[in-house]
């Protein structure tokens, strides 16, 4: 299984300028590979080939020797780059190839990361031709799975995102088990007893984000302080995705490491954020990511990962009793067996239940 791990680097002034050179050049190299595409079509009928193209990379270096600054394998992964794009135009999957501007090509890829070091030094990240850069791993990842790196600048930030193949794990035998139900009020709770909340440092980022729009909104189109305001919005979107994604890492693998088999309904995220009245809570909680960060560390550890069907799962009792109740309700009360629990929790139990 195929993941991928987000992390911000910072680079000094010098790795900068590299790191920004090499983006020009790439994106040098994709339009005039783009061009050179249209005009032999033109003239010919025929585009080159991408092997052909990638076979002409030695000769582009010997004419303009400052393609000598850059990774051969990063300039073979800008044509490979345009061939996918023509890929997915032929398969009508997107629309024809642009040529990009600046603005639209902001990243550049190590395809074969695994052929070198490139986490020997603590705290860096080895970039062949740009050097150790200083790099923030937030959360816990096996460096000898790293298959790719991607580079990317975006909102005046530089980022990594490494691509891993997660080997499933045999699966373990199974001792320990949790249902757990994911809620508006909570967050999730187990069906051990435990709540997760969403941490409140969300709230806060969520108000200090609805004034920085109100003052962006005041300020006149085009101006100066418009593009200030407008930034400052932007990194604080950047935050809050950080901090939600750093909460979702950490709470999942607590979970996944204390429990062997977690059943969960099967939700549609999707459909449930069409609800208006819900989504924005709903696109809050990151549900979806929740989910898919808890089935591929299961996958990881040989845990077993059970996702049962919606319905029914919060108007009935482990008992089997059917205890309707409205979403203010937050008590289950079960006139057969005498239960009385709080209802996300009684929902927990009874998805463990049903994975049983
Ligand atoms: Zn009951």
């Amino acid at each position: 299984m195929i993941i991928v791990h987000r992390f911000h680097i910072e680079p000094t002034k010098e790795q900068e300028q590299k790191l920004f050179l090499t983006l020009t050049l790439c994106r040098r190299l994709y339009n005039a590979a783009l061009e050179q595409r249209e005009i032999c079509y033109r003239q010919r009928g025929k585009s080159p080939t991408c092997t052909s193209q990638k076979n002409e990379l030695p000769m582009l270096k010997r004419e303009l020797p400052e393609y000598k600054q850059v990774n051969a394998q990063v300039l073979q992964d800008c044509l490979q780059r345009l061939d996918n794009a023509f890929g997915r135009f032929f398969n009508s999957l997107a629309g024809y190839p642009h040529y990009k501007d600046h603005h639209h090509y902001r990243s550049f890829t190590y395809p074969q990361a695994d052929k070198q070091d490139h986490f020997k030094k603590s705290g860096c990240i080895y970039l062949p031709k740009i050097g150790h850069v200083k790099m923030k791993a937030h959360f816990e990842f096996d460096p000898t799975t790293v298959s790719r790196i991607n580079v990317k600048y975006q909102n005046g930030k530089w980022y990594v995102n490494l691509t891993s193949e997660i080997q499933e794990a045999d699966t373990v035998e199974i001792v320990n088990k949790v249902g757990i139900d994911v809620g508006l009020l909570t967050f999730a709770a187990l069906s051990d007893g435990t709540k997760i909340d969403n941490p409140k440092y969300f709230r806060e980022s969520e108000k200090k984000l609805a004034r920085l729009q109100r003052r962006l909104s005041r300020k006149k189109k085009g101006s100066n302080n418009r593009g200030k305001a407008k930034a400052k919005v932007t990194r604080l979107h950047d935050k809050i995705a950080n901090q939600r994604k750093d909460f979702l890492h950490k709470t999942t693998c607590g979970i996944v490491k204390k429990y062997d088999l977690i059943a969960v309904e099967n939700l549609s995220v999707k459909n449930m954020v069409k609800n208006r009245r819900l989504s924005k809570s709903i696109a809050d909680a990151g549900w979806g990511k929740f989910l898919d960060y808890l089935e591929y560390k299961c996958l990881k550890y040989g845990k077993t990962f059970v996702k049962i069907p919606p319905g029914g799962t919060s108007q009935t009792c482990v008992c089997g009793a059917h205890v309707p109740k409205d979403l203010g309700i937050r008590v289950h009360k079960c006139p057969e067996c005498g239960l009385i629990a709080d209802r996300d929790l009684v929902s927990a139990m009874v998805l463990l239940q049903r994975a049983s």
